[in-house]
């Protein structure tokens, strides 16, 4: 497998960071993990653009320049997941400061950015657009990362050791995925996904204000919107977690991955049937079916 490294493609052994880079050792690389779909006319990639900006929007957060415009780093995309020859599977896209550096602001301001595409089924032998099975999940004793403490809409690898510390936790008690409360007590996320819960038949997600603005969140608005189905924006308080009729995750290459307990408390059936009517709306999307969808998909 070969790495994009910088307009270059190298082995992926040799796509390394040094150990005393920024990036390293003070975790502010930043990142995404992209969809490669089987669309209509071939691999596609899902929502690049959206990625893209988010990527650029991380970089400003950590104070980067990533001396790349957004359809330079598209075209980088396209091009490494065509010499991965990946027909379905997943990009990751980095960028980091690469110098040695002992300091707390990065001396050297240089930039690197890579990119590399691999077949998770191949890998890891995980379904690629399929249905996941369900999980369970409890609410972590581990609060999200405040806003007020870092860029929440910002994806960089220091904040994962939040959601880390948060799945460990919560997988000792016994559950699959933690579930997430901000400061305040209401609900914000999963540890590496969007939650959506369904009270009185609408499926509801936390505002922006304490969870990352997921690219398949925002693709299941638009697509359960345009499907006529039940969907919202609202803060959801914890409380509500003990009335959802249903419960899903969404992200990138889990799609929707329903929840069949919540808190130890089984949500049946498993997964409901909103839940069902959403999945075949954004899998319609993903896979180019949905016209209206179609240019959520970038050829490769
Ligand atoms: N929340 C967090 C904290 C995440 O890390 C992710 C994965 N990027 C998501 C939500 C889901 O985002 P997306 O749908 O863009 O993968």
């Amino acid at each position: 497998m070969k790495a994009w490294i910088d307009g270059e493609f190298v082995p992926l052994e040799q796509a390394t960071v040094p150990i005393l880079s920024h990036g390293f050792s003070r975790g502010s690389a930043v990142f995404e993990v992209v969809d490669v779909v089987a669309g209509p006319d071939g691999p596609a990639l899902f929502r690049i653009d959206r990625h893209v900006d988010r990527l650029l929007g991380s970089a400003e957060a950590m104070g980067m320049s990533l001396g790349r415009s957004a359809p330079e780093l598209i075209d980088a995309a396209r091009g490494t997941v065509r010499a991965a020859g990946v027909s379905a599977g997943v990009l990751k896209i980095f960028a980091f400061y690469a110098a040695p550096e002992l300091g707390l602001i990065p001396a050297d301001p240089t930039v690197r950015v890579a990119m590399f595409c691999f077949d998770l089924r191949e890998r890891y032998g995980v379904t690629v657009g399929g249905t996941f099975e369900p999980v369970t999940a409890g609410v972590s004793r581990r609060r999200r990362l405040s806003p007020g403490a870092f860029a929440i809409q910002a994806k960089v690898a220091g904040h994962y050791v939040n959601a880390f510390l948060a799945v460990r936790e919560a997988r000792q008690r016994g559950f699959d995925e933690a579930i997430m409360l901000d400061e305040a007590g209401m609900v914000a996320e999963a540890a590496l996904s969007n939650l959506f819960v369904v009270i009185e038949g609408v499926a509801r997600t936390p505002t922006l204000a304490n969870s990352l603005s997921g690219v398949t969140r925002d693709s299941l608005l638009q697509a359960g919107r345009a499907a006529g189905l039940p969907v919202e924006e609202a803060p959801v308080p914890a409380a509500d977690l003990a009335r959802a009729e249903e419960a899903f995750l969404t992200g990138t290459v889990i799609r929707i991955r329903p929840l069949c307990a919540l808190d130890g408390r089984e949500l049946t059936p498993c997964p409901g049937p909103l839940t069902r009517r959403l999945q075949q709306a954004l899998n319609d999307a993903y896979d180019g079916r949905n016209p209206a969808f179609r240019h959520w998909l970038t050829d490769v």
